[in-house]
């Protein structure tokens, strides 16, 4: 294998775009980690906030670094610990690597490790040829998955996640944003045995997705009364579950007033201020239930995905974008600024 591998970089800790290179050392593994040979890398929206230098990026990310953690491919080499993984073995990687020995890992909740590690992140990430990662952080896949869904378990992943935490079986539910991530929380709820899945959205082709994806009624709350409809569909007493995508203030809350009392609102979608809500009369009032997710159940989330994908509502097809080569990643970053929808995958 040669030492030296192509990949992007984010070169330092200002706003500024991913610089290819083709000079880049191939990752050396550690004992307990494995090497990826990448098949291809699904670009995140939080590739392009590392791209803008926001925030969130300034606190989390350290350049230089090889950014992207939506990923698949192949093992190539395992070090000297690594038992449950072999050359071959076709994988996908959990971005949010867990310490394993913190309270919340030790209690099953890995997702909100107090030393979590992100892939792409905080270490060297997957656009390139060559990634490496702990062989703990790895999803082992069926070969009935391909390397491109297989990019797909990441990121919907939360949507996947969102529908598991309103435990929708038998359920009344609400989904509020139909983008790719709303649009498999869908597909997830039906999956998963909802009985009724009300979609909205402010954009018509994307409600259309939504009921191609399994949704019973879809609604547009820019121009229908979202409320009225829901209540009309549920004797009047509001949806079992509500499940918010969209992270905006007044979906949040025309979200909560759509849930019964002594339902639930699982909150996915990451506000980007504080919200203001009628707590007395929305939430306490009404014994209502409001909790948030982070990421995905490891791998319980990845097991539950693995059924939606397989099963009769997920449609690939609907939630991928195009396909672009490392070097031409500056395109596949125009085609986002420009509004194009659905995953972009680089292949390196
Ligand atoms: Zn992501
Ligand atoms: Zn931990």
């Amino acid at each position: 294998m040669s030492k030296t591998m192509r990949g992007l970089v984010k070169q330092s800790a200002a706003p500024g775009e991913f610089v290819f290179r083709d000079d880049l050392p191939v990752p050396e593994i550690g004992d307990d980690e494995v090497l990826i040979k990448v098949h291809c890398t699904a670009i995140c929206g939080t590739d392009m906030h590392i791209i803008e230098w926001e925030d969130w990026s300034q606190k989390h990310v350290q350049p230089p670094i090889i950014p992207g953690h939506e990923t698949a491919g192949d093992i190539v080499a395992v070090g000297r610990n690594v038992k449950d993984r072999k050359v071959g073995d076709r994988v996908s990687c959990e971005s949010h690597i867990a310490c394993g020995e913190c309270y919340f890992c030790t209690h099953g909740l890995g997702q909100i490790c107090k030393n979590v590690k992100l892939f792409g992140c905080s270490v060297d990430g997957a656009f390139a040829e060559y990634a490496k990662i702990p062989a703990a952080s790895t999803f082992l896949l069926d070969d009935a998955i391909s390397y491109e869904a297989a990019c797909m378990f990441e990121p919907m992943g939360a949507g996947v996640h969102g529908a598991e935490a309103a435990e929708v079986e038998g359920k009344t539910v609400l989904v509020s944003g139909c983008g790719p991530i709303g649009l498999t929380a869908v597909s997830a709820c039906k999956t998963f045995g909802a009985k009724l899945v009300i979609a909205c959205d402010l954009v018509d082709d994307r409600l259309e997705m939504a009921k191609k994806m399994g949704a019973d009624v879809t609604v547009n709350s820019g121009r229908e009364d979202l409320r009225g409809t829901v209540l009309k569909l549920t004797d009047g007493i509001g949806v079992d579950a509500a499940i918010d995508i969209t992270g905006a203030g007044a979906a949040i809350n025309a979200g909560l007033k759509c849930v019964r009392a002594a339902g639930r609102m699982v909150c996915v979608g990451l506000p980007t201020k504080p919200v203001t809500m009628d707590l007395t009369n929305d939430l306490i009032y009404r014994e209502v239930e409001l909790t948030g997710i982070s990421g995905r159940r490891i791998w319980e989330t990845w097991t539950d995905f693995a059924k939606v994908m397989n099963g009769p509502y997920f449609q690939l097809d609907l939630v991928m974008g195009r396909r672009f080569a490392l070097e031409d990643f500056h395109q596949a970053v125009e085609a986002i600024r420009s509004g194009e929808t659905g995953k972009m995958l680089i292949y390196p």
